[in-house]
């Protein structure tokens, strides 16, 4: 009895430890973009707190990062509130079949679907491995960039994403009075290995990996530098749309990015039950090594809007989408053995 009320005294301090060190590598990560551990090793920890708090709600801190996106913003930058806020997405490390089972099996349970339904339609994409940006466009006309930030404040880094040339300065067609479009800023491997031979050559540090280079490269003060840094970005999803009717179903909407003039990566897949996720999932861990960028998984989202509304958030994560993880290729030694640079 006393077990169900009093938790351990080990679970608590190790609670308590936990949450200090993952809030510490979460500000580092987020706000200096200088990783000082493997994501791996991040994701490791982030589980074991999950799991403590699951089985002792009362270790639950109120800094307790299972409970918040993202980090906090950096000064320099003024802060933008998203209309619509920006979330993470839960995780799914499981083998392919396992993995897409447990996030088709809840969204059945959810939707309060039986045996003999039919499957559940899904929209599969890559899980570009950068950092999240709010597009806002008004009249076709890009008006303001924001970092993720916290999920509910980001900043305010419209000059450097200005600098990034696949991002369309003004939509093609007939765009709606207010579209944001949310997508990844990322670096390819080739890019990346030209701008550490660049430092190389200045005597500068080389970056940890692509996703720090992006990092640190948009959120320059100087966006002189930032142009200086090759960025590339794909979209994978919409914020605030104002007067425009939204296509029904999330890939007619990334068509429809695609079709003003956002880059859209063309590695994407509609499909049905866990199936079909876990034949898309093996399909991009075979592909993963040729890309010409860092993803770190896939994610799955149910495609039909409706159901989306109908399925809802639940704190910092959508119930409708989840990201389904490949292995991490990173070890913590290699990591630790190189110099970060932002
Ligand atoms: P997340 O990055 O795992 O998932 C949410 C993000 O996925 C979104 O914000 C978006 O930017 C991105 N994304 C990429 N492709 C997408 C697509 N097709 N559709 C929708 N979203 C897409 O979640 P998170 O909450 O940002 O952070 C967790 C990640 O950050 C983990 O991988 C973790 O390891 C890493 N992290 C590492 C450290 C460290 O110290 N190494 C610290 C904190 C966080």
């Amino acid at each position: 009895q006393d077990d169900l009320f009093s938790p351990p005294a080990g679970d608590a301090a190790r609670a308590s430890e936990l949450t200090r060190l993952l809030n510490q590598y979460a500000h580092e990560y987020y706000t200096l973009d200088q990783p000082s551990v493997p994501d791996a090793e991040y994701d490791r920890l982030f589980r074991e707190l999950e799991a403590l708090e699951a089985a002792h709600p009362a270790l639950r801190l109120p800094d307790s990062p299972t409970q918040r996106v993202g980090g906090a913003l950096l000064d320099a930058f003024d802060p933008v509130t998203h209309v619509v806020p920006m979330l993470s997405i839960r995780t799914e490390t499981d083998t392919e079949a396992s993995g897409a089972a447990a996030f088709d099996g809840r969204v059945r349970r959810e939707l309060g679907l039986s045996d003999a339904d039919p499957a559940v339609e899904y929209a599969a994409e890559l899980k570009f491995d950068g950092l999240a940006v709010n597009l806002r466009y008004e009249q076709g006309l890009l008006v303001r960039a924001a970092t993720r930030g916290d999920g509910t404040t980001g900043e305010d880094v419209t000059q450097n994403v200005r600098t990034i040339h696949q991002i369309p300065l003004r939509l093609i067609g007939e765009a709606p009075p207010v579209l944001e479009v949310r997508g990844e800023v990322y670096m390819s491997h080739a890019d990346f290995e030209r701008l550490n031979q660049r430092q190389q050559a200045i005597g500068g540090k080389p970056f940890v990996n692509p996703r720090n280079a992006a990092a640190g490269s948009l959120r320059q003060l100087n966006s002189q530098e930032t142009a200086q840094r090759p960025l590339s970005f794909f979209a994978y999803g919409l914020g605030e749309v104002q007067g425009s009717s939204v296509p029904d179903r999330h890939s007619s909407v990334l068509d429809w990015l695609a079709a003003l003039g956002l880059p859209v990566c063309a590695e994407r897949d509609v499909l049905h039950g866990a199936a079909g996720l876990a034949i898309f999932h093996q399909r991009v861990a075979a592909l993963r090594d040729n890309l010409p960028f860092d993803i770190d998984g896939v994610v799955y989202k149910v495609n039909r809007r409706d159901l989306q509304n109908e399925l809802g958030f639940v704190s910092r994560e959508p119930r409708w989408a989840v990201a389904h993880k490949f292995p991490a290729q990173e070890a913590l030694t290699t990591v630790l053995d190189i110099e970060i640079q932002v």
